[in-house]
């Protein structure tokens, strides 16, 4: 008997749940977009923008999604030829590096293995052995390995080899889950989008940029007039705000979810309810793993888990079991494995994600965590007890 009907939940990691007020927020005609309402609206959205991101620098905005991002971000970064450090932690850094390649950057892969956070000591010895580097590109969190890795900790090696390299930082997958200040970390370059920890619709993306990289980029010989971040961030007349229509829609959506986020919950309770709810998710799999050494997170260390995304291994085929179980018989969707593919398993079938990005609260992870344990007794998949103790353990401590 399928016990799928009532309201789904995707708990995949983008895109993310939309809100009931944002989709309200998005039913509307088409706005007039040279005067009026929109146009005011959206004149207040760039101060709550750079406090997202933690920043007094300029920012940019495309219609486009993550991929289009790292475009913006390597057209105006490069010249054909100009070398970039990638440091890669999980698909998405791969993903970038070859975007940047595609180019005709000059691109240098460092591999950090998919299950733990870049090593600065790597960073800094690499940087010491190649001056003309232009910049080091590198993932907050990785949303395939759900890797997270210390960009304070990449900054002081870029200062300690005494390089000038600028530094870029993908947080497609952690804005508005994990704590992130460009600023006060030392980030020259921080891209985002809008179908994640912005709750919003896919097809909105954004480019922080300071002054340094302002200056050091002026030149870039891959710049191209639709992805120029000049007249994006600094706009004579509106229309240059998207070089083109403005994504209206999008616009009400963003402008909620803003709201939502800076002025009604606030970053740093943001930021702890995504702890939180992650942490819930990994005493599960703890749990579950328990005298089953084949059910594991994917990253061993606490520290270097994102806080809006879990991967974790099953013997395979039991991952996609499970996550098929989930979805015909309780409604929850989990996200599949992504670059998990091994010779043994060719599928990555032993693999999958749980998302808690965005709008997600506690009864909706513990949800989805009680449909995963149905799952595996009803699959028969052998599995340590206590997991759901020890999930809502962690959230009663959260909220005493
Ligand atoms: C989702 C994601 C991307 C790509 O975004 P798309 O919108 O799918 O193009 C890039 N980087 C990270 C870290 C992501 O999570």
């Amino acid at each position: 008997m399928p016990l799928s009907n009532g309201r789904p939940y995707l708990a995949i990691p983008g895109p993310s749940v939309l809100p009931d007020r944002i989709l309200a927020a998005m039913q509307r005609p088409s706005p007039n977009i040279y005067a009026g309402a929109l146009v005011d609206m959206v004149a207040g959205m760039w101060p709550d923008l750079r406090a997202l991101a933690g920043t007094a620098g300029h920012v940019a905005s495309y219609i486009c999604n993550g991929h289009g991002a790292w475009e913006a971000v390597n057209s105006n970064l490069f010249s054909r030829g100009d070398k970039a450090l990638v440091l890669a932690t999980g698909v998405f850094g791969h993903g970038w590096a070859s975007t940047a390649r595609g180019l005709g950057v000059d691109v240098q892969v460092l591999e950090f293995g998919g299950t733990a956070a870049v090593d600065p000591a790597m960073v800094e010895q690499a940087l010491r052995a190649d001056p003309s580097i232009k910049a080091v590109l590198m993932t907050h969190v990785d949303t395939a390995s759900s890797v997270k890795s210390d960009v304070q900790a990449v900054r002081a090696a870029m200062d300690a080899a005494g390089h000038s390299a600028l530094l870029a930082v993908d947080c497609v997958a952690s804005l508005g889950c994990d704590e992130i200040r460009m600023d006060a970390w030392g980030v020259d370059v921080m891209l985002g989008a809008s179908q994640k920890g912005l709750m919003c619709p896919p097809g909105m993306a954004f480019v922080w940029f300071n002054d340094k990289a302002r200056e050091c980029c002026r030149r870039s010989g891959l710049r191209t007039p639709y992805w120029d971040w000049t007249l994006r961030a600094d706009p004579q007349e509106f229309w240059q705000y998207w070089f083109g229509t403005a994504p209206t829609a999008h616009l009400y959506a963003l402008r909620e979810s803003l709201t939502m986020i800076l002025h009604e919950e606030g970053l740093p309770q943001v930021w702890a309810r995504h702890a939180t709810l992650a942490r819930s998710i990994w005493a599960a799999f703890d749990a579950w793993g328990q005298g089953h050494a084949g059910i594991r997170l994917n990253v061993p260390i606490a520290a270097q888990r994102g806080h809006s995304v879990t991967a974790a291994h099953l013997p395979a085929p039991d991952a996609t079991r499970l996550r098929q179980w989930c979805e015909t018989n309780a409604g929850v969707t989990l996200g599949i494995g992504l670059g998990m593919a091994t010779p043994q398993d060719p599928h990555a079938s032993g693999s999958l994600r749980v998302a808690s990005m965005g709008h997600v609260n506690a009864h909706m992870t513990l949800g989805a965590l009680a449909v995963m344990q149905a799952g595996l007794t009803a699959l028969r998949i052998p599995h340590g007890a206590g997991a759901l103790e020890a999930a809502t353990s962690v959230i009663a401590a959260a909220a005493p």
